[in-house]
């Protein structure tokens, strides 16, 4: 059986610096996450609010927490104290509460707007037209304690290789579109796409920052 120790060490490998490893943590207990920190890991992914809250304390403080599931509006305020990343931010209405909470915090949140791209209707996000007329609102100027750093997207849960590359490669040229406009509270830095079953391809396709789950922890 292989640890999680070397899984990491895999996954580093065939990463070779390219791309940021996002360890998804989700349905796992605290002493699998302590393994992966041993391990050198320091961006961790969650996608429950209250699983992200319990764990937080139980753990070191230099863990960067990403907030990768579907946030709803009303649970930002449980992580704006120290979540390090929110890759889910599908309205503007969401935005608008993430800068009220980071604002109270004193502290600017970053923030990835999701994109759908997949051809599945459970998945949350924002369609391009949608992600451009956010980035260009005249209200956007106003939130001044939220900074856009990028775009987040899953692809199709297919086996169809030449999909999951066109859909990833879609949302590479959305974000090479984006990242020309020019705000005080946008700087596109990171494209957060790939998870365990299309890590490389997502790299290969211009992925800053890889959430992988299974590939370290096991199935869930
Ligand atoms: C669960 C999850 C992942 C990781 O999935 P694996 O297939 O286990 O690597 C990545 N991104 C999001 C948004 C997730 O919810």
């Amino acid at each position: 059986m292989t640890t999680i120790q070397d899984n990491i060490a895999r996954l580093e490998q065939t990463i070779r610096g390219r791309a940021r490893l996002i360890a998804v943590t989700k349905t796992k207990p605290v002493p699998m996450l302590q393994e992966a920190y041993d391990a050198g890991c320091r961006d961790f992914g969650e996608n429950r609010v209250q699983e992200m809250v319990d764990k937080y304390p139980q753990l070191l403080a230099d863990i960067r927490w990403h907030q990768i599931g579907h946030l709803q509006s009303n649970k930002v305020k449980y992580i704006a104290p120290f979540v390090a990343l929110i890759h889910s931010v599908d309205s503007p209405a969401l935005l608008k509460e993430i800068d009220k909470q980071a604002l109270k915090n004193n502290r600017v949140i970053d923030c990835l707007l999701q994109i759908f791209i997949a051809q599945e209707d459970t998945k949350f996000g924002l369609d391009p037209a949608e992600a451009r007329a956010l980035l260009q609102s005249p209200e956007l100027d106003a939130l001044t304690h939220v900074r856009v750093v990028g775009l987040m997207g899953l692809a199709t849960n297919t086996d169809n290789e030449e999909q999951v590359r066109q859909e990833f490669r879609g949302l590479k040229m959305l974000y090479d579109e984006l990242a020309a406009i020019q705000r005080p509270n946008v700087a596109f830095s990171e494209l957060s796409m790939g998870m365990s079953g299309d890590y490389e391809l997502a790299i290969a396709e211009g992925s800053t920052m890889v959430r992988v789950g299974s590939a370290i922890f096991g199935s869930r």
